[in-house]
């Protein structure tokens, strides 16, 4: 039996800011390897398409070193099935706020109705990480707001890139 334990993070990452980043660091310190998958996720509107989203994490990954243990894909589909497929023994998520709690509970129950043996394991990011999301880092950039401090360095400039130009709304 393989004892390396692969975990899956999935989401949209619509782009990557710290907080997931938080998030990943945290996961790596407790298994051995985890795959980031990017769902497209239509529904959300995103803002950047997959392909860009992946990059974007690629290049965070290497800016933190965190390359090594850390892969990420695109997926479109049942988590639960891609994760089977990669031989995860779980899902990692992150828990922000209470309001995060009903939708992650929901999820995590569905998911377990779908694939018994896959678990979902919450972490708690840094404080300051807790009232962070890609939506409110876009409203912010929008506004030409000071993002520096809460995603990496790529993201920062793709997103001043993306507001200065006049075809973006
Ligand atoms: P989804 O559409 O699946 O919620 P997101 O990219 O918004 O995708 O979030 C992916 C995961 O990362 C979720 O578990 C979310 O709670 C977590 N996450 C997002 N932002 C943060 C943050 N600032 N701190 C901790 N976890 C976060």
């Amino acid at each position: 039996m393989n004892s390396e334990k692969i975990v899956v993070y999935p989401g949209t990452f619509d782009p990557i800011t710290n907080g997931h980043l938080d998030i990943l660091r945290r996961g790596i310190d407790l298994f051995d390897r985890i795959v980031i998958c990017i769902a497209a996720n239509p529904a959300k509107a995103p803002m950047f398409p997959a392909a860009e989203r992946l990059e974007m994490i690629q290049e965070a990954l290497k800016e933190k070193g965190l390359n090594g243990q850390v892969k990420v894909e695109t997926f479109d589909g049942l988590i639960v099935d891609y994760a089977q497929e990669l031989g995860a023994i779980a899902l990692i998520r992150g828990l922000r706020a209470v309001s995060d709690f009903e939708y992650e509970f929901q999820m995590a129950l569905m998911n377990r109705h779908l694939n018994s043996h896959l678990h979902t394991v919450y972490l708690m990011p840094k404080d300051e990480y807790t009232y962070l999301s890609s939506s409110i880092i876009k409203n912010v950039a929008r506004h030409g707001g000071d993002i520096k401090r809460f995603v990496p360095a790529g993201v920062e400039r793709r997103l001043i890139a993306k507001y200065n130009n006049p075809e973006v709304e």
